[in-house]
């Protein structure tokens, strides 16, 4: 096979699932898929992972994969590349690099980055790759990354961008990160839960669709939703004021889930601006949807390959 011809191989590692995808560059995603994680541990990560390699294996062979990049939840410090500070959604995964989900024996050129970086990374190059593009990813947490030039911006040690723990409200509610009254405190799926169960009394179990379809009947549960969304918004207008971005995009599952709408979102932030930022910057859904993490990590691969045969 041309070395031209081979594979890149992208890993996204969520809270419950490891999604995956190969192909030849960003724009010909060949193959997509998702392995769910059965246990939060990293015994479980790696069989995940080695599960994932042999789909790929009997697929089109490890042979044919040229770098592999690896998307994941938490802070990754620039200087070490491991995985540092809280990581809430899986407590386990820290001081360790993102690549100890692989086999040791796998000779692969392996790049990792924050997955929220990664989806920012994937929809600026694919939507606006000359453009400076900030990028929101809603779930469990808020996540958040930057682009310019086609490069993620990382910031002195790798903890730029963390808008879900910009403080939203001074001494506000706890926050997974252990400060108050940061942006996911309100903002995120856990915030809100959180919420839901300590001020209305609602039941900590009830799952995503069924509080989607609640917060119709129950005016209270509403209202903490919006101010989930005024605090996000709020927090995105001060970034956009700051930055000056061309474009900005929201993804994540909890926005094709629909617990914000991105009319609203761009209504508030608009509000928020001043005219000239206003008149400015797009906001807008993301595009690539739940592959936007796993072209990130190929991009970067990519990106690697590129930088050590230059
Ligand atoms: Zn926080």
């Amino acid at each position: 096979m041309n070395r031209q011809d081979k594979y890149l191989l992208g890993l996204d590692i969520g809270g419950s699932s490891i999604k995956f995808g190969y192909g030849c560059c960003p724009k010909s995603l060949q193959y997509f898929g998702k392995v769910e994680l059965q246990h939060k541990s990293l015994s479980y990560m790696q069989q995940a992972c080695s599960q994932i390699l042999s789909i790929v294996d009997s697929q089109v062979g490890l042979s044919a994969i040229r770098a592999i990049g690896i998307g994941t939840c938490g802070t990754i410090d620039s200087r070490s590349g491991l995985i540092v500070g809280v990581n809430p959604n899986l407590k386990f995964w820290v001081n360790l690099p993102p690549s100890a989900i692989l086999p040791p024996g796998l000779k692969l050129p392996v790049a990792w980055d924050n997955d929220a970086n990664l989806m920012c990374l994937a929809e600026a190059t694919l939507s606006c790759p000359q453009g400076k593009v900030l990028g929101i990813t809603v779930g469990s947490g808020i996540g958040c990354g930057y682009v310019q030039g086609g490069e993620v911006y990382h910031g002195a040690h790798g903890y730029a961008m963390e808008l879900g723990h910009v403080t939203a409200v001074y001494q506000g509610l706890p926050c997974n990160c252990g400060r108050r009254g940061c942006v996911e405190a309100y903002a995120s799926l856990e915030g809100i839960k959180r919420r839901m169960v300590r001020e209305l009394g609602l039941e900590e179990n009830l799952d995503l669709a069924s509080m989607l379809r609640h917060r119709h009947s129950d005016p209270r549960l509403e209202r903490l939703i919006r101010e989930g969304e005024e605090h996000l918004s709020l927090g995105v207008a001060n970034l956009i004021v700051t930055l000056d971005p061309n474009l900005v995009v929201f993804g994540g599952g909890l926005m094709d889930a629909g617990l914000y709408a991105i009319a609203d979102l761009r209504r508030r932030i608009r509000e928020l601006l001043p005219e000239l930022n206003s008149a400015q910057v797009k906001v807008e859904q993301a595009k690539e949807g739940n592959k936007a993490g796993v072209l990130g990590a190929m991009i970067l691969a990519g990106q690697m390959i590129k930088t050590e045969s230059e």
